[in-house]
């Protein structure tokens, strides 16, 4: 069998991190087992579907580098769901019902009283045609039923295990509006089928959805594909994502300067019991990615983390992964440069800052005291061209010569040459900063 999965967001809002999970795990899955990654928009709602979105989802998913192999839209699938629907009415599966959102609270709210679950009662699956004509008459246009067969519908959750749902305790879905708009569940259940889905991987919010959708596969004769629901994703503080959507969508985070593989490799692993571990490459989360290792439990997702991650990766990233994002900074195109200062840095972008130190201009910082100090320096500074060891050698002579050490030795050095009293080490920026802009910085620094 060769494995498919499709992520399908609704182009109706930006993704947040708890889509880009849904995302990233069914890329992973697909990938793992050389199978394909489809991307579907499920843009059933014309009115709150836009372009906007639709594209924003694209550029996100691009952003953390989950390529699909297909895009599929519902929007250009109507005609099928249409005699999909024709063909389970005549078969009897779907029936037609009148009822307001008004009396369907009422019936609710009646049962509930009698201490009996709130579970729809079929009255519509009871009309004659003389009834419906009846109905009709008023006014009333029908909203449509798929009718469940009260039976036990399992399966074999990836994450979950073993899963029961009773369907004689769950309300047969409405798949139609009476506007004739489409449901999710008969577009989302015609389209894992024609698009031969092997794996239908999603959060667990959509447990209860899948018993109506195992029968309605078998309804239409389908193979029923696996499934695995994932926990849901909670904030740092335990209150649902949604709620904090906006300082929690890709596009802000990615605002934010974090690097796409730091968010991939820090959600593929929340909510397991694994350690997060620091990775350059999607390949090596993708093999670190397993689903048995799910748990159960909500997975708590800060923020704070991932910028706490995204120092660690780069920390390690080797320099051939970033050497053509350094040219573009302005930084010097070079493995030394780029391990010598990737240690300061939390985001890339802070590298921006070692760079304007580097190039300058600067303004040197001068204590009134050490003035002379500066002079001295300066005639002490080792000839031309400065390397990772002018430093030690220059600091070595100044302490010979002037007796000072630790940090009147060096405070006075750094604050001259960059204006700043901490930065990356000493040894690396002398030498980047080059011979004579060293000295244009010294002799500016004793014009002060
Ligand atoms: N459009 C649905 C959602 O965003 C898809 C759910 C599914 O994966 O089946 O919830």
């Amino acid at each position: 069998m060769s494995i498919r999965t499709r992520f399908a967001p609704s182009p109706t809002g930006l993704l947040h991190v708890g889509n880009a999970r849904a995302a990233l795990f069914c890329f992973m899955f697909a990938k793992k087992h050389d199978g394909q990654f489809v991307l579907r928009l499920d843009d059933t709602d014309l009115e709150r579907s836009t372009q906007a979105f639709a594209d924003a989802i694209q550029a996100d998913l691009d952003w953390l580098g989950l390529k699909w192999d297909e895009t599929a839209r519902q929007s250009d699938r109507f005609e099928r769901y249409d005699a999909v629907f024709e063909t389970l009415v005549a078969q009897g599966h779907v029936y037609a019902c009148y009822e307001t959102p008004e009396e369907l609270e009422r019936k609710r709210k009646r049962q509930l009283a009698r201490g009996k679950p709130p579970v729809y009662d079929r009255a519509g699956l009871a009309l004659s045609s003389d009834e419906k004509a009846a109905l009709e008459a008023e006014g009333r246009s029908a909203h449509w039923r798929f009718k469940l067969s009260g039976n036990q519908v399992s399966w074999r959750d990836l994450v979950r295990g073993e899963q029961k749902i009773d369907t004689a305790s769950v309300s047969d879905p409405v798949i139609r509006r009476a506007d004739g708009s489409w449901l999710y569940t008969l577009p989302s259940v015609v389209d894992d089928l024609d698009m031969n889905i092997s794996h239908v991987i999603r959060g667990e919010d959509h447990v209860t959805n899948t018993a109506a959708q195992v029968e309605l596969i078998a309804a239409l004769g389908g193979e029923v594909p696996e499934f695995a629901h994932f926990s849901l994703m909670l904030g740092a503080d335990g209150s649902g994502l949604s709620k904090r959507v906006g300082s929690l969508a890709l596009a802000d985070l990615r605002d934010s300067g974090l690097e796409p593989i730091s968010l991939n490799a820090h959600i593929a692993r929340l909510g397991t019991a694994d350690p997060v571990v620091p990775a350059h490459t999607m390949q090596k989360i993708i093999d670190g990615f397993d689903m048995a290792r799910l748990g159960r439990a909500p997975a708590r997702f800060d923020p704070e983390d991932v910028t706490r991650l995204n120092a660690r990766i780069l920390h390690e990233t080797p320099y051939a992964v970033v050497a053509e994002r350094l040219v573009e900074i302005g930084a010097p195109a070079q493995v030394e440069f780029w391990e010598a200062m990737r240690g300061n840095i939390e985001k890339f972008a802070d590298m921006q800052d070692i760079v304007a130190l580097i190039n300058g201009p600067i303004t040197p910082v001068v204590e009134t005291d050490d003035a002379e100090y500066l002079a001295q320096a300066r005639a002490l500074l080792p000839d031309a061209p400065l390397d990772t060891e002018s430093w030690s050698d220059w600091t070595g002579r100044l302490k010979d010569e002037t007796g000072r050490n630790g940090r009147a030795l060096f405070m006075p050095l750094r604050m001259a040459l960059t204006g700043q009293s901490h930065g990356p080490e000493m040894q690396h920026l002398l030498y980047h900063i080059g011979y004579d802009e060293v000295v244009a910085r010294l002799e500016a620094a004793g014009k002060h």
